[in-house]
């Protein structure tokens, strides 16, 4: 058994460092670090990840009994499998992080940070990404697993990293069993997490928004039943559950409001909701030599936060484009 949640939050590592039975094999790479083999072959080779904002709690419990599941022998393993947890420390301390945003760093990004825990473990996760894949033949995976702070009239999305490659018909299929509501797509690089594993790994990779979070232990976890379900589907090489609700809507991001300055002023609310549908002409921000107004006859915005360090991002301006779009860019 492998309780990889209390091991990581307690700070402790396993007496051994590998080890197997009859239907895997199991390496601790480092904290909150797993890797899962299968004795037989597999086809898909999948990295899930949790915990790069510490304090997103559901979707960490969700992997760790995915884990326990996998180990106690529940759900059979048929994929080969990196569970991660991001941020130990900040999970610990139930905060986003300590230091800077980990979720900003990746790509070598985290040289422009001041150092600290967090530049270290970014820069160990790019190597833990770079050597679960390298040489890999199988179908490569990524889903990095998150909740939102705020409000949303889409609850559940995904947010597919910029990439030159058409997106996977295999990883929206999952999207689609998991009953997201919404897929928004990028158009700029950027230092996520699934970003990296995109454009450094070429895995298939998203970041998912999955609700709304809360202490550990404190969790709905029926909220986050469709995830679970598809993600019980992926690990086993199951059939995907059929979709329940409807088509999910797409959007790409026409535009990011980066803040240049201190005196920079957004005209939204605090507690926007994100996927707010604001009109055309719409003042959104405004800051030295520069103002924004809303563009297209629609669009929404999200992770409005003008409380962002100076040069980072206080919110994207969405719009809704057909679901081929995911196939075309
Ligand atoms: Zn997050």
């Amino acid at each position: 058994m492998m309780d990889l949640l209390a091991l990581t939050l307690a700070g402790h590592t396993p007496d051994k460092s590998h080890g197997e039975n009859a239907t895997l094999h199991w390496q601790w790479l480092e904290e909150g670090v797993l890797e899962l083999s299968p004795q037989s072959g597999y086809r898909q080779a999948v990295v899930l990840s949790a915990g790069i904002h510490g304090n997103e709690t559901a979707p960490i419990e969700l992997l760790n009994r995915l884990v326990i599941e996998i180990f106690t022998g529940v759900r059979p393993l048929a994929v080969r499998l990196l569970v991660v947890l991001g941020n130990p420390p900040a999970m610990r301390a139930d905060k986003r992080y300590l230091a800077s945003d980990m979720n900003r760093m990746f790509g070598g990004r985290y040289s422009q940070f001041s150092p600290s825990d967090e530049t270290a473990r970014a820069q160990r996760l790019e190597q833990v990404i770079c050597n679960f894949f390298a040489g890999e033949r199988a179908t490569r995976f990524h889903l990095d697993l998150h909740t939102a702070i705020r409000e949303s009239y889409l609850p559940r999305f995904g947010i597919l990293p910029c990439q030159p490659e058409p997106y996977s018909a295999d990883m929206l299929a999952l999207l689609d069993a998991a009953e997201l509501d919404a897929m928004v797509i990028h158009r700029a690089p950027g230092g996520t997490f699934s970003h990296f594993s995109s454009e450094q790994a070429h895995a298939a990779s998203c970041t998912l928004e999955l609700g709304k979070a809360r202490p550990f232990g404190h969790n709905d976890l029926q909220q986050f039943a469709g995830i679970n379900r598809a993600l019980q589907a992926l690990v086993s090489a199951l059939p995907l559950p059929p979709r329940q609700q409807e088509p999910m809507r797409v959007f790409r991001v026409e535009q990011s409001l980066i803040k240049r300055s201190e005196a920079f002023k957004l005209y939204l609310s605090d507690d926007t909701a994100n996927f707010t549908a604001l009109p055309q002409g719409t003042l959104l921000c405004e800051q030295p030599g520069e103002s924004y107004r809303v563009k297209h006859e629609n669009e929404w915005i999200l992770f409005p936060n003008p409380n962002v360090a100076v040069g980072l991002r206080a919110g994207m301006m969405l719009t809704e484009v057909p679901r081929s779009t995911l196939f075309s860019e």
